[in-house]
């Protein structure tokens, strides 16, 4: 007998906490936020499998595990101002939004960043703002930001994302680092003498393209 909903979330629940997903409030966020809403109808099936899923503009939904490891890197405590960039369908601008007070999204497809807009408005995510542009100059306009999440593989730390995030201690860059095949994902840590490095290991991203990452 197939697996109801209840279920399926129960058993990838389960899946991305033996694997490293140990925070409770990102947990929570991943029980509490749709993802079937965010996969196209062909893909419904397998909303709650622990797999990334393609999406239009030829882009992927992360894999829940990648999405929990990264969430939980970032240590949010619920009052924080975060940037995302690479919105995608805007799942975990959504995971972002039940962790932080304020979530800027940044996009550079027009298509994928208006559909996410109306999916987060109509789940009723209205503390997160869906941007268009080039997010390897990051959006000044927000920062500075007490967490920066980039879910596309970049050759380097773009400046501009240094530049906006937070001067306090604590605050966090979580960002896939490598070649445009395979990426390690780092941490860069705030810390009192500069920005502290930690690698969480291997991963695979689709490329940052852009002014600071990647050319077309
Ligand atoms: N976070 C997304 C989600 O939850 O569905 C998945 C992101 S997908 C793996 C990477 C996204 O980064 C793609 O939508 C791609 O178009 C976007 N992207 C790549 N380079 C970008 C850039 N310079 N600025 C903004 N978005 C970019």
């Amino acid at each position: 007998m197939p697996l109801s909903r209840t279920q399926q979330i129960k058993q990838l629940l389960s899946e991305i906490n033996r694997h490293g997903v140990r925070n409770r409030r990102v947990l929570s966020a991943i029980a509490t936020v749709p993802r079937d809403e965010f996969v196209r109808e062909t893909s419904l099936h397998q909303a709650w499998e622990n797999r990334a899923l393609p999406i239009d503009e030829g882009q992927t939904i992360s894999q829940p595990l990648i999405v929990g490891l990264m969430s939980q890197a970032l240590e949010l405590s619920g009052d924080e101002r975060v940037l995302e960039i690479g919105t995608g369908s805007g799942y975990q601008a959504a995971i972002l939004a039940e962790l932080a007070a304020e979530v800027v999204t940044i996009e550079r497809y027009p298509q994928l960043a208006d559909s996410a807009r109306q999916r987060l408005s109509r789940l009723g995510y209205d503390n997160v703002r869906v941007v268009v542009g080039d997010g390897t100059l990051g959006w000044p306009d927000d920062a500075p930001y007490d967490g920066i999440l980039v879910t596309a593989a970049a050759p380097h730390l773009p400046r501009p994302l240094e530049e906006q995030l937070s001067s306090k201690p604590g605050s966090r860059v979580v960002i896939p680092i490598g070649r445009t095949d395979d990426q390690d994902l780092i941490v860069y840590e705030r810390t009192e003498s500069g920005l502290h490095e930690i690698n969480l290991g291997p991963v695979r991203f689709v490329p940052l393209i852009g002014k600071e990452g990647w050319q077309e």
